[in-house]
């Protein structure tokens, strides 16, 4: 179906992914790590299993970064252009998909916002999305 399987680049072209349905969740992260890692005000991350994930094209562009003193948050960016990429999770479970770097989207419905009292207090995102102050029981 429309929406099942879509591409993703990032800024440059040179580095190019895969991913296919089921997707596990979809949701605007607001926490003080994801917005330093973007530069913006929250971040939008798709979550996929890593069997339904494939690097297509420049891979060797791809480079990863774990902080060293959060127990789980990594980033993934190209080489060239900075653009943030998908990765995997520390616990390997998962893969992180920034919504942004996709080309089509997704069959899944935006499940809310998370971290949200950690959220920029020049945030506009007051949407009709459910808020979670921090991580939801369902995560
Ligand atoms: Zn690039
Ligand atoms: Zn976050």
């Amino acid at each position: 179906m429309v929406g099942d399987i879509l591409n993703g680049s990032c800024l440059c072209g040179d580095v190019e992914y895969q991913v296919r349905a089921p997707f596990l969740r979809f949701a605007h992260c607001h926490c003080s790590r994801c917005r330093k890692a973007t530069g913006t005000g929250y971040a939008t991350n798709l979550y996929v299993s890593p069997d339904h994930f494939e690097w297509t094209s420049g891979r060797d562009f791809v480079v990863r970064y774990d902080l060293p003193t959060a127990a789980s948050f990594s980033t993934t960016f190209c080489r060239n252009c900075g653009s943030p990429l998908p990765h995997h999770t520390r616990s390997g479970r998962e893969i992180v998909v920034p919504a942004g770097s996709l080309e089509e989207v997704p069959r899944h419905e935006l499940q809310g916002h998370i971290f949200w009292d950690s959220r920029a207090e020049w945030t506009t995102a007051n949407d009709k999305l459910p808020k979670y102050s921090e991580m939801p029981d369902w995560w």
